[in-house]
């Protein structure tokens, strides 16, 4: 009776970092502080089931220390399902540095957060995400080899956009035999919103297939460019949204999947390489499945980049990558199998993918024989 009760005490203590922490059943959350370099940084290991925890680490300007926590145990749990739901073994982590890069971010700083992440022996493997670049992974390198995303010529990846762009071609092409019975997209009109390294060459991929693609950046210079290069049309603005589509890739900022946007939106398909493409999980991801859109969910869908830094881990080969970046075909069908056998919206049929993935080889691991 009472351990029920300082269970309760503690899942309801919401404020607290171990109340947060219970929430989403957390591992194990380091805080880092060197008074010397001022690095401030959280490390959060969300579940280390499948492997150890792969996830990259971002530098912000935070305006208070819970924003960044919350910020940081958000994310390393998305880790772990992206990693579940790909089949790879690993589990889920991610770390954030706190201040403004422009000023803080130096070699001292990140070597000394490289420290903090050799000390978790391995548990944690870092990589790179937000004001990151491979340089700065080379420094962090320097202090433990616990890290990925490091240059080529130290044995690393390099860009890792071209297979998670083709992970999304890939998704594209499953969502297209889910919804019209064919995977083919010669014909189809895809609009492609963000032209960075993903976009950009995804946009190749369905150009070269035969689709109508019409594409917008922020950057004009960026949507000009592959318009001339692939025949792609410009759009600018937000007038994407009301375009007479088949399927809308988001492929800039997460988010963009919102009460504004989906009221407007008519296309068949949703599938695109961003980040946390719906506002609110649990509202736009029951909303769009009763707009009779097909939403094919985005850390199935873009997880090409995770499979080529786990490929590091192997020992690098750009090949094996992209083949391993094949399943991603298969998962995306598998999700809306689960979506319809169970009857629920397909990004809870992501969740259960890589839940029951966790929970079966959670078992086997704890076999003795
Ligand atoms: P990027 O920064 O190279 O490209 C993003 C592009 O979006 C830029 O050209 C930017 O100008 C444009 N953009 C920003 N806001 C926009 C807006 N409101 N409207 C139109 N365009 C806008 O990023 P990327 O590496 O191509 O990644 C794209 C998305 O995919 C991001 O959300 C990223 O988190 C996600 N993602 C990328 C990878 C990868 O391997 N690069 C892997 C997984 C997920």
């Amino acid at each position: 009776m009472q351990k029920v009760k300082e269970e309760k005490a503690l899942s309801s203590v919401d404020d607290s970092v171990i109340g947060q922490m219970f929430e989403y059943n957390h591992e194990q959350v380091l805080f880092c502080n060197d008074k010397d370099t001022g690095l401030k940084a959280i490390i959060a290991i969300h579940n280390t089931v499948l492997g150890p925890a792969l996830g990259g680490t971002r530098m912000w300007d935070y305006v208070s220390e819970k924003e960044a926590l919350e910020d940081v145990l958000r994310l390393s749990r998305g880790m772990t399902y992206k990693a579940a739901a790909a089949g790879l073994n690993i589990g889920g982590g991610k770390a954030v540095i706190i201040g403004n890069p422009a000023k803080l971010k130096n070699e001292a700083l990140l070597r000394r957060f490289g420290k903090f992440v050799n000390s978790l022996g391995g548990k944690y493997i870092t990589a790179e995400d937000v004001a990151m670049n491979s340089k700065d992974m080379e420094y962090i390198h320097m202090e433990t080899k616990y890290v990925t995303g490091i240059p080529e010529l130290l044995g690393g990846g390099g860009d890792p956009s071209p297979v998670t762009a083709y992970g999304v071609y890939l998704s594209m092409k499953a969502s297209a035999r889910e919804c019209w019975g064919s995977d083919n997209l010669k014909g189809k009109k895809v609009a492609v919103q963000g032209i960075g390294h993903v976009g950009e060459n995804l946009v190749r991929h369905i150009v070269k297939e035969g689709a109508k693609v019409w594409v917008t950046d922020i950057n004009a210079g960026r949507s000009a460019k592959i318009a001339k290069e692939t025949g792609a049309e410009v759009v600018t603005g937000d007038a994407l949204y009301d375009l007479d589509m088949d399927i809308y890739a988001p492929c800039a900022l997460g988010a963009t999947i919102n009460p504004q946007s989906l009221s407007r939106l008519k296309c068949a398909v949703i599938c695109g390489a961003a980040n946390n493409q719906l506002a609110q999980e649990t509202v736009q991801g029951e909303e769009v499945g009763k707009k009779g859109i097909l939403y094919a969910p985005d850390f199935v869908v873009n997880a090409g980049g995770l499979i080529n830094v786990y490929n590091e881990l192997l020992g690098y080969n750009r090949e094996r990558a992209m083949k391993q970046a094949e399943a991603i075909y298969e998962n995306v069908a598998t999700v809306f199998r689960i979506s319809k056998e169970e009857n629920i919206p397909t990004y809870r049929a992501a969740n259960r993918l890589a839940e029951q993935r966790i929970t079966a080889i959670g078992k086997v691991k704890l076999s003795h024989c």
